[in-house]
Parts: structure tokens; sequence; C-alpha cells
């Protein structure tokens, strides 16, 4: 991923290629069939890209590497593909970095929570940590909730221990 701006050592990308991406497409869309919905080719083509980057990548990013042979998509394909990848919760949008990833987990909608380098821009996802009172504070506010994003700041490994 080339969000790296510093110069501590990190391990090579956590990006998806060969059978373990196939296998990847091939999940998404058997649960788009569970789910009753279609996983058309653009939708397929963008959550192909979130996978082989294996980190945050912004919809600019996208719609420059769409076209196999490295033609641009029409904006609005690759928001109309990402407002389904994230509305199923094959991604999610991480608003502080204005970018989308592809979830690591494969579950419907969860609580999805991100560690996030403030360093070097790693991110990664982790199992559903939702702020223990966050739903019982919300309903005493009458309140809603259709999805929550938690988005941590602090220091990867390598960053920190340079
Ligand atoms: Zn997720
Ligand atoms: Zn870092
Ligand atoms: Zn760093």
């Amino acid at each position: 991923m080339g969000m790296s701006a510093c110069s501590h050592h990190h391990q090579a990308s956590h990006g998806l290629e060969g059978a373990p991406l196939s296998g990847a497409l091939e999940a998404a869309q058997v649960r788009c069939v569970r789910l009753n919905e279609r996983m058309t080719p653009p939708r397929r083509r963008v959550l192909e890209l979130l996978l082989q980057a294996g980190g945050p990548m912004k919809a600019y990013d996208l719609i420059a590497k769409f076209g196999e042979n490295g033609a641009a998509a029409k904006p609005p394909t690759v928001y109309r593909a990402l407002d389904f990848l994230s509305r199923q919760g094959f991604a999610h949008r991480i608003e502080s970095l204005n970018a989308y990833m592809a979830c690591r987990f494969g579950e419907e909608t969860h609580t999805a929570a991100f560690l996030i380098c403030g360093c070097c821009g790693e991110t990664q996802e982790i199992e559903g940590v939702a702020p223990a009172n966050l739903e019982g504070a919300a309903k005493a506010a009458g309140y809603t909730l259709t999805g929550v994003t938690v988005e941590a700041r602090g220091l990867c490994t390598p960053c920190a221990s340079a």
C-alpha cells in the first residue's frame, strides 16, 4: 500500500493475490447469492482492487485502476459499487482517511474497528470492539444506530519501536 509516509521498516503489503484472492472473491460471490444480491462485474472489480491493496484506498485510486488495461472508470460506477460493498459489509468506509478498505472478516454488517498508525498510515481491521455502552447511550438519547465504525489512532509496531 502506497500510503506509507515514513521510513520505518515495514513488512510487505497485506494484499491478496493468486488463490487467496480468488477464494475471497468466490466467498463474496457465494454470500451475494445468499443475500439475494448480484455481484456485478463493477462490484466485483472494486472488491478485487480493495482485496489486492490490503489497505485503505481512496475512491480516485479505485477509479484510476479500475480498467484491467489501465483505463479509468466512470466515477459513478465506482461510487455505486463502493456504496453496495459498504452496505453489504464487504468493505468499510474509513471516514478519517476518506478511504475504503475490504472487510477482513467477510461477515454481514458488524461493528468495524480499525487501528490506524499515525506515522505510516498502516491500517488494520480488528474484531468488533464496539464501545460497550454506546448502544445503550444511543437508545437513551432516543437514537437508533444503523452502523458503528471505530477508528483508533496510534503507532504500529515498527513505528513505535523505531
Ligand atoms: Zn469488517
Ligand atoms: Zn506505522
Ligand atoms: Zn513510521
